[in-house]
């Protein structure tokens, strides 16, 4: 059988790697995305909370952030497509972030949602009571683990306050949302290749030529992508370009807690998100009246990084440490026995800042290191990725002279530069999921 010509080959179907594909197909490039697993979706995207918020801890973050989310807010005219499995869909809700020492006091977020005229609530604690079911308002920071004697005892009178910003919500479903993209990418002529492995990356002149699967097959292409999410490092290693890059992604194991609304409390239709980095921990409503509550890697807690062919899938204490923290802001959280949540992976870079990035190897291209923290952005980085390899490809040096991308939705130009491999560790990063 004659094998199909592709300009493109995107390791990996997760919402990152099909927003690139979707992105590369409306331009015109042949694409096809190949994923170990039996769907698009099926890995690190399947287990995200889906949470669409603005606050970042650099002016660039807090920028992408706000561009992604009007893609989601525009998500069936922006595919263009309609998923026999229905489409996904943006649920606002508003975020409340907590002060802390840990985010500079929202500062910088302050600043950052001013230029670009985002509205929100510089609340103080009182008022925050509005948005919080009997929330004890007391601070709890620094946080400690579970069998710490001074776990759950208050370290002050008063929290230091806190932001509101309406325009925050998540996802419906983040893996029939990649799976939508999949749809409107096969609308536009991409292809797609589920299980089936990717064993290595063909170089032929100083440049990749294409990939090796599992079966002894070879597929060529001229460029090829790295979006493997937590299995990103070991496609570089593959590529051969590790070396050569001064920010490196590690897969990090990490459990989200499912707990019941308090009674009476409907927090599935009238909850919002919370980033308490008071406590360490950031909460977002879930169906069937839960609150989801996930981890914003506080001090004390181990980070347990992993093989992401071989990890610990069972609970472990740290969920009920999570769920416990939380019991501290909303004292009535029920916090079942048998622990209720998913376990998963995060790719983490050095900084907690994503890389999309052209690479040392001629034609291989990297969107990696999402850090727990990108699926908001996955279409934006969709339309800028493919403008980077198109930009790349027509000979621009983009080491030297970094892509400015001019955002569709917003008034402004983000320097692609600033998620470079080779970029100095951001020292602005909180180091966290929050990024
Ligand atoms: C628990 C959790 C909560 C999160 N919450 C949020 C949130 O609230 N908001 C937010 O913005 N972000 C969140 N994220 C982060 C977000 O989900 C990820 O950044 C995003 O889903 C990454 O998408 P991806 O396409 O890069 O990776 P993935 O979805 O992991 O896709 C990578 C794919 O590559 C495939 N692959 C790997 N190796 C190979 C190989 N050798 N051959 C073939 N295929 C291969 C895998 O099978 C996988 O399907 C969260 C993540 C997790 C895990």
């Amino acid at each position: 059988m004659m094998q199909k010509k592709y300009d493109t080959i995107i390791i990996g179907a997760g919402i990152i790697g099909n927003s690139i594909a979707y992105e590369l197909a409306l331009k015109g490039y042949k694409t096809l995305n190949i994923d170990k697993l039996g769907g698009s979706g099926f890995g690190s995207t399947s287990g995200s909370c889906a949470v669409i918020r603005l606050y970042y801890s650099s002016a660039e973050g807090v920028a992408l952030a706000r561009e992604g989310y009007y893609y989601w807010l525009n998500w069936p005219r922006y595919l263009n497509v309609s998923d026999p499995d229905g489409m996904a869909y943006y649920k606002n809700t508003g975020a409340l972030v907590f002060k802390s020492r840990v985010n500079n006091n929202l500062v910088n977020v302050m600043s950052s949602l001013d230029k670009l005229g985002v509205g929100y609530l510089d609340l103080p604690p009182k008022e925050m009571e509005r948005y919080l079911p009997d929330a004890d308002l007391r601070s709890y920071y620094p946080q400690k683990l579970m069998d710490d004697p001074e776990f759950g005892k208050p370290t002050g009178s008063k929290i230091n306050g806190g932001v509101f910003v309406p325009e925050c919500g998540y996802v419906s479903d983040p893996k029939l949302s990649t799976h939508n993209v999949e749809m409107a990418t096969r609308n536009v002529g991409g292809d797609f290749m589920f299980n089936t492995e990717v064993t290595d990356i063909l170089k032929k002149e100083g440049r990749v030529c294409g990939v090796s699967l599992k079966d002894g097959t070879q597929i060529d292409a001229p460029v090829v992508i790295n979006v493997a999410g937590p299995h990103s490092y070991l496609i570089n290693g593959m590529a051969g370009i590790t070396d050569q890059m001064n920010i490196k992604t590690r897969a990090l194991r990490v459990e989200v807690a499912h707990v019941p609304s308090p009674e009476g409390v409907d927090w599935e239709n009238s909850g919002i998100i919370t980033s308490d980095s008071d406590l360490g921990v950031y909460t977002r409503p879930e169906t069937g009246n839960h609150f989801l509550i996930g981890s914003e890697e506080p001090d004390c807690d181990p980070l347990d990084y992993v093989d992401p062919d071989n990890y610990n899938t069972d609970f472990t204490d740290q969920i009920r440490t999570q769920a416990m923290r939380e019991a501290m802001r909303i004292p009535n959280l029920p916090i079942p026995n048998k622990p209720r949540g998913i376990v998963d992976l995060y790719d983490v870079s050095d900084d907690w800042y994503p890389i999309y990035d052209k690479s040392s190897l001629p034609g291989f291209y990297l969107a990696i290191g999402t850090s727990g923290n990108q699926y908001k952005n996955a279409p934006a980085v969709g339309s800028f990725m493919s403008e980077l390899i198109q930009y790349c490809e027509n000979g621009n040096n983009h080491d030297k002279n970094p892509m400015q991308y001019k955002m569709k939705y917003i008034n402004h130009t983000l320097d692609i530069g600033f998620f470079s491999r080779n970029r100095e560790i951001n020292q602005d990063s909180s180091f966290s999921v929050i990024g």
